[in-house]
């Protein structure tokens, strides 16, 4: 039997102690009616079996229950966000108080950018990344219009060197220690989207405190993918949603981070809403702001407990799987078997963007054609049409993603397989 043989795959999956949470996940079904080779967790997580179960419960809870249901049981809706808490805090590293299941990512990104964005006149630069998720570059540039500053001057982007796709652990340190004094923030991702780059978040957050900035990360692609550690870090604060490697659902309920040394601080600057007051005095109703004393401070609103319910359904997957440790260790097993039947079957036609190094990526494999006169977007619709759900991000890359709790390696087999043959159908 050869590596390259669809036996092996089958054999890595019958030795996978995590092979079993597969059958928890709905797999959509491709044009022929088998389940799709699901390779996008990094844009919507596939649906686990037990969340119409969780989402049901709270629907009959309503419907018998009423308004009784805010105080009634294990269930009830006014702390049900608590249940999220300590699941999610196992999850990105974090103490119980530091961390919050609440609104969406962007709107949190603002929040804690409230918080944690206090320019001065001489100390007000946000550094970014040039290929920031759009989202996270109008949400920064908007801030600094806000506070009074002006993009051109406030904004400084970290760029990969001519011709790389990657950013350089160097050139970042270098950069925070450039405009150190200038620094307010810097504010970056976990996991770059587009290239699947983990970025050195523990360095980072140690150069950027050094020259008395705040960081703060979007861990929109790092959550329930790579292992983090945000409270030894000692990260600002982070944000982050649950539709992608988390399955919280689409428009899933986001979270967020807020280390323990800024929690009980009473001197940030905050946007208050009622559900971030104490909740013995929420319903007396009276307007003294009393927070409570965790990262639950920052809520606004009283939480959307429907789409909370999905994602507790997530969560308990993730915590019956043993967490991220062997979690990540399978995905490692599955990020080298990828990279290896790539370099054996596909061979020079496609290249990898995403960086080598284990320690520096995530399960996200970024592709690029490199076959002349060859549309990558046709070999995309290629791979589409053969029951590959996998996503193209312009200019011209496409993206994989095989996620350990639901992707086989065979999967990977047959992913490489197809991409084989319409590689073949494309150059003819
Ligand atoms: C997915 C993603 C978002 C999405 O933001 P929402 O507010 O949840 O719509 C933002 N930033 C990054 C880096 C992302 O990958």
């Amino acid at each position: 039997m050869s590596r390259l043989d669809a036996d092996t795959a089958a054999a890595l999956d019958a030795a996978d102690p995590l092979a079993g949470f597969r059958d928890e996940f709905h797999i959509p079904a491709g044009p022929d009616g088998l389940p799709q080779i699901y390779l996008v967790g990094n844009s919507l997580g596939a649906v686990p079996r037990a969340a119409a179960g969780y989402v049901n419960t709270e629907l009959e809870r309503w419907a018998r229950l009423g308004a009784a249901a805010h105080f009634e049981g294990e269930l009830a809706w006014l702390p049900y966000h608590e249940l999220l808490t300590d699941p999610l805090a196992r999850l990105v590293g974090g103490r119980p108080s530091e961390v919050v299941a609440m609104n969406s990512l962007t709107v949190n990104l603002h929040l804690l950018m409230v918080s944690f964005y206090d320019p001065t006149a001489t100390r007000h630069k946000i550094l970014i990344e040039d290929h920031a998720f759009p989202s996270d570059h109008f949400a920064v540039e908007s801030q600094i219009r806000q506070r009074g500053h002006d993009p051109a001057e406030s904004l400084v982007v970290a760029r990969p060197r001519a011709d790389e796709e990657t950013l350089q652990r160097d050139d970042l340190l270098a950069l925070i220690a450039e405009h150190g004094p200038e620094l307010a923030l810097v504010m970056l991702p976990g996991v770059q989207y587009y290239t699947g780059q983990v970025l050195p978040m523990e360095e980072i957050t140690a150069a950027a405190h050094d020259v008395g900035a705040r960081v703060g990360f979007d861990l929109a692609h790092a959550a329930g993918n790579v292992p983090l550690a945000l409270h030894d870090w000692g990260v600002d604060f982070a944000v982050w949603c649950s539709y992608k490697y988390l399955n919280g659902g689409p428009g899933g309920v986001g979270g967020a981070f807020v280390h323990e040394r800024h929690v009980g601080d009473r001197s940030l600057p905050k946007f208050l809403g009622w559900w971030g007051q104490r909740p013995d005095i929420r319903f007396e109703m009276g307007t003294v702001f009393d927070p409570i004393g965790t990262a639950e401070s920052w809520q606004l609103s009283n939480p959307p407990i429907l789409v909370m319910a999905a994602l507790r359904a997530s969560l308990d997957v993730f915590d019956r799987a043993g967490g991220m440790e062997p979690l990540r260790a399978k995905s490692q097993q599955q990020i080298e078997y990828l990279d290896f039947l790539l370099a054996e079957v596909i061979g020079d036609r496609v290249e990898s963007i995403t960086p080598a190094a284990l320690a520096e990526r995530g399960c996200q494999h970024s592709l690029r054609i490199l076959m002349p006169g060859v549309d990558g977007q046709a070999v995309h619709q290629g791979l589409e049409d053969a029951g590959v759900a996998c996503d193209w991000r312009y200019p011209d890359v496409i993206r994989v993603a095989p996620v350990p709790l639901y992707n086989s390696f065979t999967d990977i087999h047959r992913f490489v397989d197809v991409l084989a043959r319409v590689l073949d159908e494309v150059s003819r």
